[in-house]
């Protein structure tokens, strides 16, 4: 299973990149323009086209509805295991060059050359984007804001840094996008954060909470190594409220079973 799944990372990457919310890069922008159009008509978070009919709208989206290992997911202490957890290496050091709200998210895509390293891999940042409420959950518990930070390895294979966000002050690093949020759906600002801002979103304290998981859209790939940073940033209430506004609605597919699954910690 593990080797078909890979078949699929690596055979639909270029779609992967094009296609879903979380995993668009910038060099595909046009491309992503004209899919994420198209692709808005047949899945969202409302309606007919909500997660629960994911994995009816496409035969491509059958692991949505299918697979056993999706995201996100509610870390529970009981499903939990301690492990000896090496630190994630990170070399962000690039700039962003754009902001795009692709109906979905709003997605913030980066210059080539930032990279996190991991299991002695390097996966270079793609892009990132936010969920409202969060995604996964700790302990039963949603965070009102969720970041996900997007990587990719040479073989196409994908890894997630998870970043909560917690009411409280407002986080200035978030306001540096904030303020430049594109409001109507497919709009595309160019947006130069240096790298020392992208850096100010992450927590100082990098400990994470470790599980393998699927894309949290369609298609709903799986084989995705997920990196849940366990300290919460800030967020002001008007923060949240700006980018639910955006969105028109929260943008989080709900929490799915965990299965056979531990989460490393
Ligand atoms: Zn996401």
């Amino acid at each position: 299973m593990k080797n078909i799944n890979k078949f699929i990372t690596i055979g639909t990457f270029a779609t992967l990149l094009t296609f879903s919310g979380c995993s668009a890069t910038a060099k595909h922008s046009d491309k992503l323009k004209t899919t994420s159009q198209e692709h808005t008509s047949h899945w969202g978070y409302t309606g007919h086209n909500d997660p629960s009919h994911w994995g009816n709208i496409s035969p491509k989206y059958r692991e949505c509805s299918q697979g056993k290992n999706q995201s996100p997911i509610n870390i529970t202490a009981q499903d939990s295991v301690h492990a000896n957890l090496k630190s994630i290496g990170f070399t962000y050091n690039t700039n962003s060059n754009s902001v795009i709200n692709n109906g979905h998210t709003v997605q913030v895509n980066i210059d080539q050359g930032s990279n996190i390293s991991i299991d002695n891999k390097s996966f270079e940042l793609k892009q990132f984007h936010f969920h409202t409420p969060s995604e996964n959950e700790i302990g039963g518990k949603h965070f009102p804001l969720e970041a996900h930070f997007v990587h990719v390895d040479k073989n196409g294979d994908i890894s997630v840094v998870a970043v909560m966000f917690k009411e409280g002050a407002t986080n200035q690093a978030l306001e540096n996008i904030w303020k430049n949020l594109p409001l109507k759906e497919g709009e595309k600002i160019a947006l130069s954060l240096s790298s020392q801002q992208i850096n100010a979103i992450l927590p100082a304290d990098k400990s994470y909470y470790r599980f393998s998981g699927s894309l949290t859209t369609p298609p709903c790939t799986e084989g995705v190594r997920w990196f849940l940073l366990k300290k919460p940033v800030s967020i002001s209430k008007e923060q949240v409220e700006k980018f639910l506004n955006t969105m028109n609605h929260p943008n989080n597919r709900p929490i799915q079973n965990i299965n056979a699954r531990e989460v490393l910690y």
